[in-house]
């Protein structure tokens, strides 16, 4: 599986199994991401790697447990780190260029999501992580 951002400076690849797919509603993941909810897919850390663009990359603690990662240039936002899952990646989905087979998708933080959204699927839906 390999993503890129919108400019194309910041390049990956990456080889593990896709663990999670999620819909994450929180404010943080609304505002970074300028839209309803941020989807993710959680991948190992040991199989990712950059094959370009690493020097461009920024990074955003959007608290003392979690860490944004976007291009600098475009504003692209890639992915995220979080420290209760140290082993695994959460890559924005919308920057994977080819898409596999993915697990079944659930929502996470709905108990933030936006006033203005309604939801159009039959995932499963948790308050904030599932349990
Ligand atoms: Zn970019
Ligand atoms: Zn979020």
């Amino acid at each position: 599986m390999r993503g890129r951002c919108e400019c194309g400076r910041v390049q990956y690849r990456s080889e593990g199994k896709v663990e999670y797919f999620s819909h994450c509603h929180c404010s943080q993941c609304r505002r970074v991401h300028g839209a309803a909810f941020a989807t993710f897919v959680s991948v190992p850390r040991e199989g990712f790697t950059y094959l370009s663009g690493e020097s461009d990359l920024r990074t955003y603690a959007s608290s003392d447990h979690q860490n944004r990662l976007f291009c600098g240039v475009c504003g692209s936002s890639l992915l995220v780190e979080a420290a209760r899952e140290p082993d695994l990646i959460h890559l924005a989905l919308g920057t994977v260029e080819e898409v596999p087979e993915l697990p079944d998708a659930f929502h996470i933080f709905v108990g933030s999501k936006a006033a203005w959204h309604r939801f159009h699927d039959d995932a499963p839906q948790y308050d904030t992580y599932p349990d």
